[in-house]
C-alpha cells in the first residue's frame, strides 16, 4: 500500500493550478468565472442487489466540467476512495487535457465509491447498469462520452453501451470509448495511455539529450497505463528496475523482465513474489535512484514531505494528479523535468477520440494508422507545451495548463454567453 496518504484535496490542487496558469495568461475575471468551475454535477444513488440477497446502496457521480469545445469526455472510476471532489478534479483536468492535445472534446469524469475487488462479476454488472441508468440523461455520443479509468475496463464499457442502447432501442456504440473491438472499439485503445506516456518520455529524452536505451525506470502502479508504458520502455532498451501495485513493490537492479511480469500479473493479479526480484517499500520505490519515475497509480502520491527524497531526472505522470503543488515546487528547484499528467497521459483520450470518430463514421482503421496519428498528436502537443515552457519560463505543468486553458478561453470568448 502507499505510505503517502491522500493528504491534499485533488480539487484544491486543480483550482490552484488553474489560478497559476490563468495569472500567467493574464486571463480576465469574466473568462475565469466562465471556465473554472464544472458546468454540471450529478450525484446518484445506486442500489444494487448483492449476491447474498441484500440491497447495498452505492454513491455515484458524473461531473461535466466543460462542453465548450465539444462533448464532455472522461473515464469512470470504481474505487473506495472516490469522492465528489476527486471526480470534480479529474473532470477539470480532462477539459485542459483535451485542449492540450487539441481534440474537440470538453472534460467530464464519473465514479462510484465502491471496492470492486470485493465484488463479484454479477454485482459489478448490476452496479454498472444501474449507475448508467441513473446518469443516462447526461450521457450520449454528442453530449458526454465515458471511458475506462481505475478498476473499470472494456467489459464495464460494454455494459454501459448495452444499457444505453437498450434504453434508446437501437445500438449506440459511440456512447462510450474503450469498448471491446467487437462492439466498435478501436485498435490501439487499450494500450493508448501507456503508449502516449512512452512517446512523451521519448520527446523528453530528446529534449534533455538523454539516452533512453540503458535508462533506469521505476513505475508506481502496474495497471493499464503503467504496465504498457513499462513494456514499451523495456522494448526501447530502458531498464525497469522497480514496479509496484496495490499489493506490493518489487526491485531488480539489473532490470525486471517486463513481458514475464505482465504475464504473472494477468494470471495472479499481483506483482509481489515475481522471480528474480526483491521486495521494497513504496517509499523506497519513489526515492529510487533512477533516471525516470513513472507514477501510474492515483493522485497525491508525491507530496512536499516525500518529494525531497526523489532522485529521478524525469517524472512522467501517467496517473492524474500524482504530484501536489508543494511537491512540484521542490522537484522543480531540484531541476527534475516533469511531464505533466494533462500532457503525459493524454494518449488515452486521443485514441478515445479516434474511436468515437470511427464509430460515428462506421469505418475502422488499421492499428498502424492509430499509432501514427497518435504519435503525431502527442509529439505536437509536447512541442507546443515545451515552447511555452522555454519562452515563458513557466514550469512544464503551468505551460501545459496555459496551453489548455488558453484554448478553452478562446473558445468561450468566441461563443460568448447565453442568453
Ligand atoms: P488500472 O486500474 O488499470 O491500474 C491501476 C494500478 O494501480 C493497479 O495495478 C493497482 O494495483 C495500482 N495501485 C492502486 N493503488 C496503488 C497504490 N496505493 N500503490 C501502488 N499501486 C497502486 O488503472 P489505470 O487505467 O492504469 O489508471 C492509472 C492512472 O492512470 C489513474 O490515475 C488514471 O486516472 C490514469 N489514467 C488512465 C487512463 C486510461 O486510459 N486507463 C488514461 C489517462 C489517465
Amino acid at each position: 500500500m502507499l505510505t503517502t496518504a491522500m493528504a491534499a484535496n485533488a480539487y484544491d490542487v486543480a483550482l490552484e493550478n488553474f489560478d497559476t496558469a490563468a495569472d500567467a495568461l493574464g486571463l480576465d475575471n469574466d473568462t475565469r468565472e466562465m471556465i473554472k468551475y464544472p458546468e454540471r454535477v450529478l450525484t446518484v444513488t445506486v442500489p444494487v442487489r448483492m449476491d447474498d440477497g441484500r440491497i447495498h446502496r452505492f454513491e455515484g457521480y458524473r461531473v461535466q466540467h466543460s462542453t465548450v469545445r465539444g462533448p464532455g469526455k472522461g473515464g469512470i472510476r470504481y474505487h473506495p476512495q472516490v469522492t465528489l471532489d476527486e471526480v470534480k478534479a479529474l473532470a477539470t483536468w480532462m477539459t485542459w487535457k483535451c485542449a492540450v492535445v487539441n481534440i474537440p472534446f470538453g472534460g467530464a469524469k464519473g465514479g462510484i465509491t465502491c471496492n470492486p475487488k470485493s465484488m463479484s462479476k454479477g454485482e459489478l454488472e448490476r452496479m454498472t447498469r444501474r449507475y448508467t441508468s441513473a446518469i443516462l440523461p447526461l450521457i450520449g455520443p454528442e453530449k458526454d462520452i465515458p471511458a475506462p479509468d481505475v478498476y473499470t475496463n472494456s467489459q464495464t464499457m460494454a455494459w454501459i453501451m448495452d444499457t444505453y442502447s437498450m434504453t434508446l432501442g437501437y445500438p449506440v456504440s459511440g456512447v462510450v470509448t474503450g469498448k471491446p473491438i467487437s462492439l466498435g472499439g478501436s485498435l490501439g485503445r487499450n494500450e493508448a495511455t501507456g503508449r502516449g506516456v512512452f512517446y512523451t518520455i521519448q520527446s523528453a529524452c530528446e529534449h534533455l539529450s538523454m539516452s533512453l536505451p540503458g535508462a533506469t525506470v521505476a513505475v508506481q502502479g502496474f495497471g493499464n497505463a503503467g504496465s504498457i508504458a513499462a513494456q514499451l520502455l523495456h522494448e526501447a532498451g530502458a531498464k525497469i528496475v522497480a514496479v509496484s501495485d496495490s499489493t506490493g513493490c518489487i526491485y531488480n537492479r539489473a532490470g525486471l523482465n517486463i513481458p514475464e511480469l505482465m504475464h504473472m500479473k494477468a494470471l495472479c493479479g499481483h506483482v509481489e513474489g515475481f522471480p528474480e526480484s526483491e521486495p521494497i517499500s513504496p517509499a523506497e520505490l519513489l526515492a529510487m535512484k533512477c533516471d525516470i519515475l513513472v507514477p501510474a497509480a492515483l493522485e497525491n502520491t508525491i507530496l512536499a514531505e516525500n518529494a525531497p527524497a526523489v532522485k529521478a531526472k524525469i517524472i512522467a505522470e501517467a496517473a492524474n494528479g500524482p504530484l501536489t503543488p508543494g511537491a512540484d515546487r521542490i522537484l522543480e528547484s531540484k531541476g527534475v523535468f516533469i511531464i505533466p499528467d494533462i500532457l503525459c497521459n493524454a494518449g488515452g483520450v486521443t485514441v478515445s477520440y479516434f474511436e468515437w470518430v470511427q464509430d460515428e463514421q462506421h469505418l475502422f482503421w488499421e492499428a498502424q494508422d492509430v499509432y501514427d496519428r497518435m504519435e503525431r498528436v502527442m509529439k505536437t502537443a509536447f512541442r507546443d507545451v515545451l515552447k511555452i515552457h522555454l519562452e515563458q519560463k513557466a514550469s512544464m505543468r503551468i505551460a501545459a495548463n496555459m496551453l489548455g486553458i488558453g484554448r478553452v478561453a478562446e473558445a468561450v470568448q468566441l461563443r460568448s454567453i447565453y442568453p
